[in-house]
C-alpha cells in the first residue's frame, strides 16, 4: 500500500488534477492521496492558502472583505469548470466560507487556522468529485472525524500519539481516500493546522499509521538536488539518501520536503520517495534508515538566511560550573528557540532564527544576561545566513572541513562561525547573509563541479 501527497503546484489547476488522477490511477496501490490547498499556477501566482490568510486578516480588521472572498471562490470556480464539474461545488464552497466567517471564534489564531484549513479541505471534496467523474470511485474523509488529532497550537500543531491507532483504520476502505492535508481536530473539536508546507507532514503521519510499504510525495522537480538549483544549476540530482541527511537539508533551507514530515516516517521505518507530477517516469528521490555512502560523502549544501547571534565573552567562562545552563534558561523563560551553540573557552554564541527577537524581547534578554551571568561582553549580530554541508559519508571520510573552508575562504567569504555535532552528519557555516551567494557558488564549484 502507498500513501501518495500532492503538493500545492500539483493540485493548482485542472489540467495538474487529471494529471494527478491519472498517477493515482496507473498504481493500484496507490490507496491513499493527500491533497494540499491549490497553489501556483506559474511563478507570479499566489497561493490559495495565502488569499485565505490575507482574507482571514480583513476579517479579523473588520475591513470588507468581499474581493477577498471572491478570490479564493474564483480560483475554485476554474477548477471547477475545467474539470467540468457541478456548478453546485462552488456555491458549496463559497457557503463554506462565509459560514467560517459567520461562526468565528473570538480566538483569532484559532479563526485563523480554520480560514487556512478550508484551502485543504475544499479542494479534497472538489478532488474527489473528479476521481468520481473519471470513474476512479474516491471518497473525501474530514481529518478529525477519522481520528488525526492535533495538539491545540493553532498554526504550529503537532501530532497527539492516539491518533495512529485511529487512522490505521483507513486502511480497510474499498475506495481511494482523498484526505485533506495540513489540519486536524484538537481533542475539544477545533479545526488546528500544522506550520506552512504542513500537508507533507500528514501525509507522513498517514503513512505510518497504514504501515504502508512506501510514502510518494509529488511535487514539481523530479528529485531533490544537491544544492539549489536556482542558484546552482549543474546540482546533481540525489538518487537516495537518509532520513538524517533529508531532516537535515530541510532544516536548513531545502523546501522540497517539510522537516517536521520526516519523523512520523523515521519511526515506522517508512521509505519515502520525492516525485514529479509532471514527468511521474523520473525515478525521484529515495530515502531510507541507511545508504550505501560510496563516495557520495557529501549528499547536498543547504543555506537559508534569517539567523541572528547572541555571542558572550567572560574570562573564565570554562572554570564557571552552570554558565551554559543558566544562559540557555534564560531564553527557555523568555519563550525562545535557539538552533545553535558554537562555543570557545571563555566565549559563547547562541544563534537564533532572527524572527525569534523583536526588539523588546531583546532588551530584555540582554538586561537579564548582563545581570545574571555578568559577561565581559555581549553582542547581537543579526544579518546571518547558515550554509550546512550534509552527508553521512562526513563520519568516515577525511577532509571536509578542509575542503569547504578552502572554498569559502578562496572566494573571499569570511566565516563567523562553525558547528560540527558529534554525529559528524553536518557541518554548519554561519556567514554574513550579503556573502551566501557567494558562498553556496564557491562550496558547489567545489564539491559538485
Ligand atoms: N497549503 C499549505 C501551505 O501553503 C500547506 C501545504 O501546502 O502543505 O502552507
Amino acid at each position: 500500500m502507498k500513501v501518495v501527497k500532492f503538493g500545492g503546484s500539483s493540485v493548482a489547476s485542472a489540467e495538474q488534477i487529471l494529471k494527478m488522477i491519472d498517477i493515482v490511477a496507473s498504481d493500484a496501490d496507490r490507496r491513499i492521496v493527500v491533497v494540499s490547498a491549490p497553489g501556483k499556477r506559474h511563478s507570479d501566482d499566489t497561493k490559495v492558502t495565502d488569499l485565505l490568510i490575507a482574507l482571514a486578516n480583513t476579517v479579523l480588521e473588520g475591513g470588507d472583505y468581499e474581493t477577498d472572498l471572491q478570490q479564493v471562490v474564483s480560483r475554485y470556480a476554474e477548477i471547477q469548470q475545467d474539470l467540468e464539474l457541478s456548478e453546485s461545488v462552488v456555491a458549496t464552497i463559497e457557503a463554506d466560507l462565509r459560514g467560517r466567517i459567520e461562526n468565528r471564534t473570538t480566538n483569532a489564531l484559532q479563526f485563523m487556522d480554520a480560514m487556512k484549513a478550508s484551502g485543504e479541505d475544499n479542494n479534497a471534496k472538489v478532488i474527489a468529485a473528479a476521481f468520481n467523474k473519471k470513474g476512479c470511485p474516491a471518497k473525501y474523509v474530514n481529518p478529525g472525524e477519522v481520528g488525526m488529532l492535533l495538539s491545540d497550537e493553532f498554526g504550529n500543531a503537532e501530532v497527539l500519539p492516539e491518533s495512529f491507532d485511529q487512522l490505521a483504520e483507513l486502511k480497510a476502505s474499498s475506495e481511494i481516500i482523498i484526505f485533506p492535508g495540513f489540519f486536524g481536530s484538537t481533542k475539544t473539536g477545533e479545526v488546528a493546522t500544522f506550520p506552512r508546507g504542513g500537508s507533507d507532514i500528514t501525509g507522513a503521519i498517514l503513512a505510518a499509521a497504514v504501515k504502508a510499504d512506501v510514502y510518494e510525495n509529488f511535487t514539481d522537480v523530479d528529485s531533490v538536488y544537491a544544492m539549489d538549483p536556482r542558484l546552482v544549476p549543474t546540482a546533481p540530482a540525489i538518487e537516495r539518501m537518509t532520513y538524517r541527511e533529508m531532516r537535515e537539508l530541510s532544516y536548513a533551507g531545502f523546501g522540497v520536503f517539510h522537516e517536521e514530515a520526516i519523523i512520523p516516517a523515521v519511526h515506522a521505518h517508512i521509505p519515502i520517495c520525492i516525485k514529479n507530477t509532471n514527468r511521474p517516469q523520473a525515478p525521484g528521490t529515495l530515502v531510507t534508515l541507511t545508504r550505501e555512502v560510496g563516495d557520495q560523502v557529501v549528499v547536498g549544501i543547504a543555506s537559508s538566511d534569517g539567523f541572528c547571534s547572541i555571542s558572550i565573552d567572560k574570562y573564565m567562562m570554562n572554570r564557571e560550573i552552570g554558565f551554559g545552563r543558566r544562559l540557555l534558561q534564560i531564553l527557555e523563560e523568555e519563550g525562545i528557540s535557539y538552533e545553535h551553540t558554537p562555543s570557545g573557552i571563555d566565549s559563547i554564541s547562541v544563534i537564533l532564527k532572527s524572527s525569534e527577537l523583536c526588539t523588546q524581547k531583546e532588551s530584555v534578554i540582554l538586561e537579564r544576561i548582563k545581570a545574571e551571568l555578568t559577561p565581559d561582553s555581549v553582542e547581537v549580530e543579526y544579518g546571518l545566513a547558515l550554509l550546512m554541508l550534509v552527508g553521512e559519508g562526513m563520519h568516515f571520510a577525511l577532509g571536509n572541513a578542509a575542503q569547504a573552508t578552502r572554498a569559502l575562504g578562496d572566494a573571499g567569504v569570511n566565516i563567523e562561525m562553525i558547528n560540527m555535532g558529534a554525529s559528524e552528519t553536518s557541518i554548519m557555516f554561519a556567514v554574513k547573509e550579503t556573502d551566501r551567494k557567494k558562498a553556496i557558488h564557491a562550496l558547489g564549484e567545489s564539491y559538485f563541479g
